[in-house]
């Protein structure tokens, strides 16, 4: 007899054994779980469940369910489970600073000869939250570009009934469709640019980059923008200022939020973009004395198609996913991006990167 076969069947080993397991596997599971009794008192549970539902309440052993979770329709499916012995599944929310919501399958089960019930609760919180924000991108992204398309259509169905003879008018009519067909370039440019962002598409190639330098050609490049509005671009970064990031994408985040600070900027208003390191931690700061930002939208503009003021960031070639774009791409750094705002003083962007190692 092998040493395995010998060792199970010694039945008070596999009971053991086995009882030891199954606790185990209790423990490791991502669902929880919690076993009641005849009279729904919880007889086990397990680690899961207890962080869902026992930290206000401490240790849900011995407690009645009714005391643990407070919910009709799952007291209801324990109930037909102990006395029906019947299955069911049902959805569970639970309200609260951080609403969750279970699929909750609940069975009767029989242990010692008594009857029990059995609930499995699968935490689906975030399988609804992702699919929400992939329903609200793709209505986004529809709505976004159908506005220039329509306007394309509309401008060319002019043309057609005879306005291309009108020689006052069909030059700028074709500069309409031209601005919109590049609005939508734009857009698409942006959603791949972000989409390949987040699925992990691009890979960083960091390197400790000369700051003050970087800020100067990402000033040439939006000088163009300033023309006319008298907006000064002030660079205040030390000459030997080094971070430690991609250039491209650095270059790609400050453009964003200098070309945002210009265009959400008054007449003669400034641009200045700082550096400043403390606690192994490196902050580039772009502010602006323009519009400023009230704080119920503060907190969501770096959401994706999020803007203050839709049509006027459409009428000055924005997408809304600028920001959206830095975030992203900070957070890939190891950093992160946050803003502060005072109504009709100005903004300041911080970008926060892990400190160059010296
Ligand atoms: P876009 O600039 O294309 O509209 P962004 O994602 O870059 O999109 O910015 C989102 C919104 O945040 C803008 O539409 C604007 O309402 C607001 N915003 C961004 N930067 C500033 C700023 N410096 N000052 C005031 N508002 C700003």
């Amino acid at each position: 007899m092998s040493l395995l076969t010998a060792w199970f069947s010694n039945k008070e080993i596999v009971e053991h054994s086995s009882r030891s397991i199954l606790s185990e596997i209790l423990k490791t599971m991502r669902e929880s779980v919690i076993v009641v009794g005849r009279d729904t008192r919880i007889l086990a549970s397990n680690a899961a469940a207890y962080n869902a539902f026992g930290r206000r309440n401490g240790a849900l052993e011995d407690k009645r369910l009714s005391e643990v979770v407070r919910d009709l329709t799952l007291h209801e499916a324990f109930r037909k489970a102990l006395e029906e012995r019947a299955d069911s599944d049902i959805e569970l929310e639970l309200p609260g600073v951080e609403k969750r919501k279970y699929d909750v399958h609940i069975a009767p089960i029989e242990f010692d000869k008594t009857a029990g019930a059995i609930g499995i609760f699968y935490d689906i919180t975030q399988i609804e939250r992702l699919e929400r924000v992939r329903q609200e991108f793709l209505s986004n992204v529809s709505h976004e570009l159908r506005t220039p398309l329509t306007s394309i259509l509309a401008f060319v169905e002019t043309l057609e009934d005879g306005a291309i003879n009108d020689t006052e008018n069909n030059q700028r009519f074709l500069g309409v469709i031209r601005k919109n067909a590049q609005r939508m370039h734009h857009l698409i440019d942006d959603i791949l640019e972000l989409s390949s962002i987040e699925s992990g598409g691009i890979s960083l190639e960091p390197k400790n980059v000369n700051l003050h330098s970087l800020v100067e050609d990402v000033f040439t490049n939006l000088s163009a923008k300033t023309a006319g509005r008298k907006i000064k671009l002030k660079n205040e970064v030390g000459a030997v200022a080094r971070v430690f990031a991609d250039t491209a994408r650095l270059e790609q985040m400050l453009t964003n939020l200098v070309d945002n600070a210009i265009k959400f900027n008054r007449e003669t208003g400034n641009v200045t973009v700082a550096f400043e390191r403390a606690d192994e931690k490196d902050t580039i700061s772009i502010s602006d004395n323009g519009e400023g930002i009230s704080g119920e939208h503060l907190q969501r503009i770096f959401e994706r198609f999020y803007r203050t003021d839709r049509a006027r960031s459409r009428e000055i070639g924005g997408t809304g996913l600028g920001l959206a774009i830095v975030k992203h791409l900070a957070r890939l750094h190891g950093g992160e991006v946050s803003v502060s705002s005072v109504l009709g003083k100005g903004s300041t962007f911080s970008i926060e990167l892990p400190a160059a190692a010296e």
